[in-house]
């Protein structure tokens, strides 16, 4: 049986690359809403395109909320696949193809959506195929569920749930092997003050889940040889300072990271502010600085400190700002463990915020997801995976959240592979290099990036995975 799916799959590999290049061409990012087509026309597009290779595979469909492609086989759905077809932008110049035309080289196939998450999305609906037209008997059903809203908060999951239950057992290959069944928490604070100056401005980050790479002041009453002189010797932030006139203006240059991992970043926001009290005496600024020490990512001067099996508790501040009046505001990003729970964190920090008269608004709050390593779901997954991967499987966790952070007992199985020696096939040095990326691994897919990629044998071998998931928890 092992072999006559392999066969299956991979006798239509024209056809599965086809039908991708076909979801690449559909630039499904999301848009203004229409009538029936709350995410955008483009969404929609992809949602009914990818409807019409379900029912020409002679599945049972249905769309829920105009977001939702749902298509059954079997009744009963014991397993649910959940992907998603809407993509973030590809505004990247460093794109060496069109991003909406799949383009295949040396068996790379590079463009937006191959890997995050089109191309998954496709492999589980061949799976399917592959399960049906070989008559493979299954007691229960299985439901490929396709959302149009994962990159913009998942709306379409809510109006899933408004109409529809989710199957006992749901994976999602939107994130990576061999199984993710930890997602930590998450905790979003915006705040704001005022850093009681009337002389400096101070812009730094823009993605509030992410370390920041750049950061710009602008001081007075200061000259830039003292400023100058303050640089640490070794620090990994790079400065540029120029004086005209008055004002002294001073660039930083970080390391961006996703907030998740936020140790392979180098903080541009919390390494200004750290030069600016070394030459100003700003009781304000100072007190930010208390909160956020540069080179600090674990949360220890909020007294957050703490870590478990899954991993240490992460908190960013990401972006910041302040005005000439001296008003303030900025973000913090935090990841907790399962250890602490959402009410513990937020009690810290408000009380640190507030002890530093910063006011505050809490703009995420999430509880960490846990599926348990010993569950029969986990087992089944890490089984099929060591069958058809040839290799050991281990249960991982992450700091970011999947598209299955909110259904109890989802888990992520695929697509990304990680320590495998799938080649990065980056055909100029990585340009996009400092993208945050919602991975946590080695290899680099690109996702949100630019020259996102997903190569044919992956693509293959995900849906002989999927294949044998689907028998593994349904037959
Ligand atoms: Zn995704």
């Amino acid at each position: 049986m092992d072999e006559k799916i392999r066969e299956f799959i991979y006798s239509h590999k024209d056809e599965i690359v086809k039908d991708l290049a076909e979801l690449v061409a559909i630039p499904s990012v999301k848009d203004e809403p229409e009538r029936g087509a709350p995410f955008g026309a483009e969404a929609k597009r992809a949602l009914l395109k990818a409807e019409e290779y379900c029912q020409k595979m002679g599945f049972a469909t249905s769309v829920i909320g105009d977001a939702v492609l749902c298509a059954d086989y079997g009744q009963d759905p014991e397993l649910g696949i959940l992907a998603h077809l809407d993509v973030v932008p590809a505004l990247e110049d460093s794109w060496n193809t069109d991003p909406f035309t799949l383009t295949e080289k040396n068996g790379v196939l590079f463009g937006r959506g191959a890997v995050d998450d089109k191309g998954p999305a496709l492999a589980a609906l061949w799976a399917m195929n592959a399960v049906k037209s070989l008559g493979i008997p299954l007691k229960k059903g299985v439901r490929l569920i396709l959302g149009t809203d994962e990159e913009n908060g998942s709306k379409d999951l809510e109006l899933y749930k408004e109409h529809a239950k989710f199957p006992p057992k749901v994976f999602t290959p939107d994130g990576s092997f061999p199984v993710i069944n930890i997602e930590k928490g998450m905790l979003g604070v915006r705040f704001s003050g005022n850093t009681g100056g009337n002389y400096m401005e101070f812009r730094g980050g823009v993605t509030p889940n992410a370390v920041a790479d750049k950061a710009k002041a602008i001081m007075r009453r200061v000259t830039a040889d003292k400023v100058k002189a303050a640089i640490p010797e070794e620090s990994e932030a790079k400065f540029t300072v120029t004086e005209r006139g008055d004002n002294v203006f001073i660039s930083c240059d970080g390391r961006a990271a996703h907030a998740s991992t936020p140790e392979k970043g180098v903080n541009a926001v919390t390494a200004l502010l750290s030069l600016m009290n070394r030459v100003t005496d700003e009781p304000g600024l100072r007190g930010i600085e208390k909160l956020f020490p540069f080179g600090e990512t674990d949360g220890a001067s909020l007294g957050l400190k703490c870590s478990d099996e899954s991993g240490a508790l992460t908190c960013v501040l990401s972006t910041l700002a302040i005005m000439p009046s001296g008003e303030c505001e900025g973000t913090v990003d935090i990841r907790f463990p399962t250890c602490v729970d959402l009410q513990t964190v937020k009690d810290k920090v408000c009380s640190a915020l507030e002890s530093h008269k910063l006011k505050y608004e809490i703009v995420l709050g999430n509880e960490p997801h846990v599926v348990p390593e010993d569950s029969e779901f986990v087992k089944q997954l890490l089984s099929v995976y060591e069958r058809v991967e040839g290799e050991k499987g281990a249960c991982i966790a992450i700091g970011g959240g999947t598209y299955v952070h909110n259904i109890e007992g989802g888990v992520a199985f695929g697509a990304e592979r990680h320590n495998t020696d799938v080649v990065e096939p980056s055909p100029k040095p990585d340009t996009d290099a400092g993208q945050p990326s919602d991975g946590s691994g080695d290899t680099d897919y690109h996702m949100h990036g630019a020259n996102e990629f997903i190569t044919v044998e992956e693509l293959l071998k995900d849906a002989v995975l999927f294949a044998h998931a689907i028998i593994e928890v349904c037959g």
